[in-house]
């Protein structure tokens, strides 16, 4: 399968770029990223494919490439898609930032379209596994909260992941106990409280990439859920496996959980 990469000089595009190159059933045919326009793909990723990083998408059509994955920036990757739709080239889509209107426009233009789209927030597979694992769960446990712990260079709290985790656990389940807490001797000491009154913790720590624990307690036992990416390597399995599966989900697919059977 001949593969395309937007974004190649970008910190995961790059990783795409050396993922596609090392499978023996694709090929690494295009890269686009207007800002390394001309830069040979070697010297920015590694990848000695022969190829030049193309300033725009026709690239991708000269090269014949059937699928190209994107993690760039949202209104970048508005356009790279409307690009993919029009032109009959499946896209594989990790940037992040969607709206609820983009995904209604994503599922009209690839309806229409001979190509189909795969976007996931979290390509980490672990990652999506604890969350179905915390999700199932919930019913039977009266405790739970979430400790997700990143990388002193991040600006939110608390993680999208976190979020998610707790609106699925509290879907699953409303029947939490009470925090018994009565004293905050130091405030925000019991977290955050998330969906369902599911409290979370976010921990910013020089050395740390993105790692989550989810803790359940019932009567004499408790569980813990935890997974850790250790480096952006982390997303690869799940990007091959999105780029393989995406020429036979006609139309908008969202979330690995959808390839994963989950
Ligand atoms: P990054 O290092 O800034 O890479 C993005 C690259 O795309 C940059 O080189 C950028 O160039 C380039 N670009 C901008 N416009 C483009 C266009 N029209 N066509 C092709 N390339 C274009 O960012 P990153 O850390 O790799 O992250 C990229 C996205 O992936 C973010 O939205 C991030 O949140 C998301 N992400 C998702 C997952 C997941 O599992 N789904 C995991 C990690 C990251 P300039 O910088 O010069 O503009």
């Amino acid at each position: 399968m001949r593969v395309g990469v937007f974004g190649a000089g970008g910190r995961v595009g790059s990783e795409v770029c050396r993922a596609v190159a090392g499978d023996p059933d694709l090929t690494l045919a295009a890269a686009v990223d207007p800002h390394h326009e001309g830069i040979d793909l070697r010297q920015a990723t590694g990848v000695d494919a022969g190829l030049q990083i193309a300033g725009d998408a026709t690239a991708l059509a000269r090269a014949g490439v059937e699928v190209v994955v994107d993690f760039t920036h949202l209104a970048a990757a508005r356009e790279n898609l409307r690009w993919c739709a029009a032109n009959g080239v499946h896209a594989v889509v990790g940037t992040t930032g969607f709206t609820e209107g983009d995904f209604d426009e994503l599922g009209r233009l690839f309806e229409a379209s001979s190509a189909n789209c795969f976007v996931a927030p979290n390509f980490a597979i672990g990652a999506v596994l604890m969350m179905r694992f915390a999700e199932l769960a919930a019913p039977w446990f009266e405790s739970a909260e979430v400790v997700e712990l990143h990388h002193d260079d991040k600006l939110d709290a608390p993680s999208g992941t976190a979020m998610l985790t707790m609106e699925r656990m509290a879907a699953a389940s409303g029947e939490w106990g009470a925090d018994p807490t009565r004293t905050e001797v130091v405030a925000g000491a019991r977290g955050g409280v998330g969906p369902a009154g599911i409290r979370v913790h976010s921990v910013r720590l020089r050395g740390l990439v993105a790692h989550q624990e989810v803790l359940l307690g019932t009567t004499g036992q408790s569980l813990s859920i935890r997974h850790d990416s250790y480096d952006r390597t982390s997303f690869m399995p799940g990007v091959l496996l999105a780029v393989k599966a995406v020429p036979q989900r006609p139309g908008l697919t969202v979330g690995l959980d959808a390839l994963l059977g989950l």
